[in-house]
């Protein structure tokens, strides 16, 4: 096969399918090459292959792992700028967007390498003739499925855990995105990591994913992306009484009090909806306004959305394309399902110095937007921010958690006890208070309630995921 097929790594080697798809470019349309399109056996050559491994790495200690992590990390640090522009060319995100995507992988690896170190079981004072202690045993083969829109800080946040804590994993990239976390795995054969021990296979989500997903060799599945694809794989995952973590979807709000920073609120709301084109589960996607406040919010948004630079991601622009043109199509469709709203800026499709066969969208802020419309209440995962008033706190809480969703939140507020009041009452893995991490924080446990998932991803709580606790009682 030529350079240009992006193949699975299993085992520690290149792996070819007998079929490939292409990888399109979504800033130009042009293709950047072919993909293996991996299926069953490919999966089961890898469960196979993370199976045999998995023995001796829980077996090693949690220092070799440690190490291995952290000598990993610094291939990452090493590699940014290949890595970046690989994920720039596959997603279309800006080139310092990648970049900075790169580093957030790289710490995930730094992070879960020291942790590990001081992850301890507990002593359990039963009885005085009796020794109680707990270990925490990791589960065997992680099955990882996930989403296009942060490939490689996906990688690290499934990847890091697992195998900190003595699991292999077979991980199955996004079909737009496969060419980094293949880069990573390789990159993991460099620092030293037992063949084996990650392997990527890479696919369509129908073949390659729903294979991984009932594979009878899995011990945990975790899954981002979609909540209708989640439900598929809760289903496979309770098939065969395996643990899974669902990562889903968002609509999270801002809350913009009649006391609020605004100027503050704004920059910081604008440039959210912005980063990676509004494609981040945790976007804050819904404004709720306080009628005090509403008109300077809007301008103040609206006046950044105007200076936005709109290009190809390797250009490095405030705006790259959406990750496709059926991204592109589907943010249309609800963009103009709002006849009821006003727009205020953007709402069409763009094409920069003429590219045509890009998949851009110009930023967009809707105004007037009931709370019941569809654009409200489902997930456009585009550069969209739907803005709906408010005029008392109760209500804005009421329109926060009044959609399925559940993963976000943000308090803007300068009344210290509203900031904590409204923060408890919001249904969400995080709430902010003045501020917006969308995709951040390595060391923040993360997660949805309701249709947004359940589990959680990141932090140190993400280790207890990836294991189980054994009581060993022991008479003395
Ligand atoms: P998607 O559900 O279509 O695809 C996600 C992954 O599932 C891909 O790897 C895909 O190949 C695979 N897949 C698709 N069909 C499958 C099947 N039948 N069986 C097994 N695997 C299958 O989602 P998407 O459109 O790629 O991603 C966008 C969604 O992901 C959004 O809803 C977004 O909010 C969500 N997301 C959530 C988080 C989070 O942490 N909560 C993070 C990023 C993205």
């Amino acid at each position: 096969m030529s350079d240009l097929v992006t193949e699975s790594f299993v085992d520690g080697a290149s792996v070819g399918s007998a079929e490939t798809y292409p990888n399109i470019d979504p800033s130009t349309g042009a293709v950047l090459g072919d993909v293996a399109r991996a299926g069953g056996g490919e999966i089961d050559q890898a469960v196979t292959a993370a199976r045999r491994a998995s023995r001796g790495w829980r077996a090693s200690t949690p220092e070799q792992r440690s190490d291995l992590l952290a000598a990993l990390a610094g291939l990452i640090d090493r590699e940014v700028e290949t890595l970046a522009r690989l994920e720039s060319e596959d997603s279309g995100k800006p080139l310092s967007q990648a970049r900075n995507d790169t580093r957030v992988c790289a710490r995930y690896f730094r992070f879960y390498s020291r942790v590990i170190e001081s992850y301890y079981g507990l002593s359990i004072p039963l009885r005085p003739d009796l020794h109680v202690y707990t270990r925490r045993e990791p589960l065997g083969v992680a099955g990882g499925i996930v989403a296009w829109n942060y490939p490689m800080q996906l990688f690290g946040r499934g990847v890091a855990p697992a195998i900190a804590t003595g699991n292999a994993v077979v991980l199955k990239p996004a079909d737009e995105t496969p060419r980094t976390a293949v880069y990573l795995a390789r990159l993991a054969t460099e620092a030293g990591l037992p063949p084996g021990v990650i392997n990527v296979v890479t696919g369509l989500g129908p073949e390659a994913g729903a294979a991984l997903a009932a594979h009878p060799g899995i011990d945990h599945l975790s899954f981002v992306g979609s909540t209708e694809v989640g439900r598929l794989i809760a289903g496979a995952a309770a098939q065969r009484v395996v643990p899974v973590t669902l990562e889903l979807g968002g609509k999270s709000a801002h809350l913009v009090f009649g006391d609020a920073n605004v100027e503050r609120a704004a920059t910081v709301i604008a440039n959210a909806i912005l980063q990676n084109a509004g494609q981040t589960c945790s976007a804050g996607s819904r404004v709720l306004a306080d009628e005090r406040v509403h008109d300077e919010l809007l301008q103040r948004i609206a006046d950044r959305f105007a200076t936005v630079s709109i290009g190809p991601g390797v250009t490095d622009p405030d705006l790259g394309p959406l990750v496709s043109r059926r991204q592109q199509d589907r943010v249309r469709g609800y963009v103009e399902s709002a006849t009821e709203a006003a727009i205020v800026c953007g709402g069409t499709v763009a094409e920069p110095d003429g590219i045509t066969g890009g998949a851009y969208f110009t930023p967009t802020l809707i105004d007037g937007v009931d709370p019941n419309a569809k654009i409200a209440r489902e997930e456009i995962f585009g550069p969209v921010l739907t803005v709906t008033t408010f005029a008392a706190e109760d209500e804005a809480i009421a329109l926060a958690n009044g959609t399925d969703y559940a993963l976000m939140g943000a308090v803007w507020t300068t009344d210290l006890a509203r900031a904590h009041r409204v923060a408890a009452q919001i249904d969400g893995g995080q709430v902010y208070v003045n501020t917006y991490g969308a995709g951040g924080g390595v060391e923040l446990p993360f997660g949805g309630f309701r249709k947004s998932g359940y589990g959680r991803e990141k932090g140190v709580e993400a280790l207890d995921a990836y294991t189980a606790t054994k009581t060993v009682v022991v008479q003395l």
